[in-house]
């Protein structure tokens, strides 16, 4: 039996011991355990090294890198093998992964982040999150909740309504947490309507554990608690890092005085223990580097996103055509962001060395800016000359750099960048743009000169070798955008609220993140979510859905009309035309990703869960399903829907109680309630042919009352409305 904790032990062991590792308790046998980051790599502080120096680890690709490949399988892999490192490394919890959303191109951590979808973060990051776990390492789901900015980030609140909160900023998160079953969740730094995500009572303990059933352990983000009582009150088991001696003394002491209940603490020290304890169940283990640097490379391959290539310009041939290598970043590459998530990877290839070897024709490099990315009018003449005299020029161009603590500043490529491009392609028309950064980059209006766009995101450490697989066709190119790519970022839903001020940002757009806003207001994009080509082409035949206890059942036959083996990811949007709630016009509800040889066709299922079928509704306090039409739109992006099969669901009881408060309109759009309104103020229009019965007989006057609250009609001279027929109504109405 486990001993039992004096209050000062259970008080220490829920701060950490130091940066990276929690608090042994000798008498009792608990071990200390390491956490580390994360979340796509094992950043294990070296010995005597900075914060950010980490012993050498594969750098796989960063979140917005692998989450382009809308590939479940790839990112369970991707887990198993940090599961492996992680074990090797002697590392309990690898803190990942990030799923808060993209609610902004600005965002500092995107890199970090999915997509501005919950469907599509919770499914990749829950496989994540089975993979690591199966290898007995347990993972640290960050940042909870609704920490979509750097700015101001340790103070900020994220003020959103609780329908947009609940099917936007917390879905993927309710996603992992009952499908993977995590150990740790990490409070964020921010604020959520006013309340720090750490001392969070609703968040942490109503919704998290009440709601989700959670089980395991929640840390803080390191640095977040500004008020440890208030913490371990709300929820929170761990602050991280430590020591934090006073603090617990403190935390102690509110036990003994009776500020806090003596239950909480010990709740909170038991997890810390079972956490220990289940992290001691580990084997220690090893990974083969090679092999781990093979995975990286297979999953940059398929994050690359193909974005345009007029004329079938790409693939390249492996021989006869002499290729310009132009951009620093070919040699120096950019593969990851600043911050916490920073590993020092094991290799790291280059795709001036990684074409070079593809490639048995002449290739010549000019860096074209300066390691800064300055204009440097020399550099690019230079990089012109070397452009107009070979058959293909590849420009590398991005972003300079994307890190955790700061906001982006815009979405334009750096001046330089963009003059080496529209230099390059007024000498060579057979120019390819090959694109490194961490967030969507404004595009327009340069890639109009450029008969092809690759989108390289940040790759990691095998990136260099993914693109020229990519560029000379050994691997055909499939990801897909997970977040839009706008003309300008004016266009952006979230542009008018980002990153608010004086402690405050509105998430004004409500539901319309991303995409959801785009369509909403019939705008145009650069290129929209869920987008990428291939080297071959897909054709889709007739949709069909059959609607099970589950949900929809979606099938759909898809051939490769091309003549490459392909990966289409095949995408399902639900559109709710008739629904009494307000939608954006079409949300991701399914998606597929399907290995189709050239000439085949594949029958494609996908399943539509029922609950993701459902939206929060605030009037009742949960979620909802309603009956009706459920158009199904199957394509392979967004805006590119091949074919729409129609379920008709039969919905959940959301029959909202009426009182004296519903309104005119709600109760007669109500069977039951028009049906007893109806008779009672027929039976008074009887005696009394007054103000009711005549504004209830006519259709113009009726619209002009329905919005009054029952209740407030007795007010009225003439009324007939009397408490008693109130109550009586109320009664029966609810009955
Ligand atoms: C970051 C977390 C990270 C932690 C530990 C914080 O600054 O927000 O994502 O896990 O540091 O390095």
């Amino acid at each position: 039996m486990a001993s039992e904790l004096t209050v000062d032990e259970q008080a220490a062991l829920t701060s950490g011991a130091d940066l990276w590792h929690t608090k042994p308790v000798d008498s009792a046998a608990i071990p200390s355990i390491t956490l580390t980051d994360g979340p796509h790599g094992v950043r294990l502080q070296a010995e005597g090294g900075d914060l950010l120096t980490g012993q050498a680890a594969t750098c796989f690709p960063p979140a917005v890198a692998s989450a382009s490949t809308w590939d479940p399988g790839l990112l369970r892999r991707m887990g198993e093998a940090l599961g492996d490192e992680c074990r090797a490394l002697g590392v309990a919890v690898l803190l990942g992964p990030g799923i808060n959303l993209k609610r902004s191109p600005l965002g500092g951590r995107n890199f970090e982040y999915f997509s501005e979808d919950p469907l599509l973060t919770g499914v990749l990051a829950a496989e994540w999150v089975r993979g690591l776990q199966s290898r007995g390492v347990g993972a640290s789901v960050k940042h909870f909740a609704v920490n979509s900015q750097e700015t101001d980030r340790m103070r900020v609140s994220a003020d959103v309504d609780e329908r947009t909160l609940r099917e936007m900023y917390l879905r993927a998160f309710q996603r992992v947490v009952t499908q993977a079953r995590p150990w740790t969740v990490m409070a964020a730094y921010n604020k959520i309507n006013g309340v720090y995500a750490t001392q969070h009572h609703w968040l942490l303990t109503q919704v998290l554990r009440g709601e989700w059933g959670f089980d395991g352990l929640v840390m803080s983000d390191w640095g977040a608690v500004a008020d440890r009582c208030a913490a371990v009150a709300a929820g929170l088991d761990l602050a991280m890092p430590g020591p934090a001696d006073g603090d617990d003394r403190e935390l102690a002491e509110a036990v003994r005085d009776g500020r806090l209940d003596p239950a909480l603490l010990a709740t909170a020290a038991g997890r810390v223990r079972a956490l220990a304890e289940r992290a001691a169940a580990r084997q220690p283990g090893g990974y083969d580097a090679g092999a781990h640097h093979a995975l990286a490379r297979e999953i940059a391959g398929r994050a690359v996103v193909l974005l345009k290539n007029d004329g079938g310009l790409l693939p390249l041939r492996e021989q006869g055509q002499s290729i310009a290598v132009l951009g620093e970043f070919a040699r120096t590459p950019r593969y990851q962001g600043g911050g916490s998530s920073h590993i020092t990877p094991t290799r790291l290839d280059d795709a001036l060395a990684a074409i070079t070897a593809a490639t048995s024709a002449p290739v010549r490099f000019a860096p074209g800016y300066t390691a800064d990315g300055s204009l440097d009018e020399t550099l690019i003449a230079e990089a012109v000359d070397l452009a107009a005299g070979c058959d293909v020029a590849l420009v590398f161009a991005g972003s300079l750099h994307e890190t955790e603590g700061s906001d982006r500043d815009g979405i334009d490529l750096p001046a330089a960048h963009q003059a080496l491009i529209e230099q390059v392609a007024a000498v060579n028309p057979r120019t390819v743009v090959v694109l490194s950064n961490g967030a969507v980059l404004r595009t327009t209006p340069w890639d109009g000169r450029v008969p092809a766009l690759v989108e390289g995101w940040l790759l990691g450490q095998a990136g260099g070798s993914a693109i020229a697989d990519v560029l000379f066709g050994r691997v055909n190119p499939s990801g897909r955008l997970a977040e839009t790519i706008p003309l300008r970022l004016a266009d952006h839903p979230s542009y008018l609220d980002f990153p608010g001020e004086h402690g405050h940002v509105r998430y004004g757009e409500g539901l319309h993140v991303g995409y959801r806003g785009f369509d909403a207001r019939e705008q145009e994009v650069a290129y929209p979510f869920g987008f990428g080509l291939s080297y071959t082409t897909f054709g889709y035949g007739q949709a069909t859905a059959a609607v099970t206890s589950a949900g929809i059942e979606v099938r759909i036959p898809v051939s490769n009309t091309g003549d490459r083996d392909g990966r289409e990811v095949v995408q399902v949007y639900v559109s709710v035309p008739g629904s009494r709630v307000r939608r954006p016009p079409r949300e991701l509800k399914a998606f597929a990703s399907v290995e189709i040889a050239a000439g085949q066709t594949a029958d494609v299922l996908l399943t539509i869960a029922r609950d993701d079928l459902a939206y929060w509704d605030t009037r009742l306090g949960r979620w909802a399903v309603e009956g009706g039409e459920y158009r199904c739109a199957v394509g392979a992006s967004s805006r590119d829907l091949r074919s729409t099969a129609v379920a008709v669901v039969a919905g959940d009881d959301i029959r909202v109680p009426l009182t004296g408060d519903s309104s005119v309109g709600e109760w007669l759009a109500d069977p039951r309630g028009g049906e007893l309104l109806g008779q009672a103020f027929a039976v008074m229009a009887n005696g009394d042919k007054g103000f009711a019965a005549q504004h209830f007989l006519n259709p113009e006057l009726l619209s002009f009352i329905a919005s009054l609250p029952l209740a407030r009609m007795a007010a009225f001279p003439g009324s007939p409305l009397t408490q008693e027929t109130l109550d009586k109504l109320v009664a029966a109405a609810n009955a």
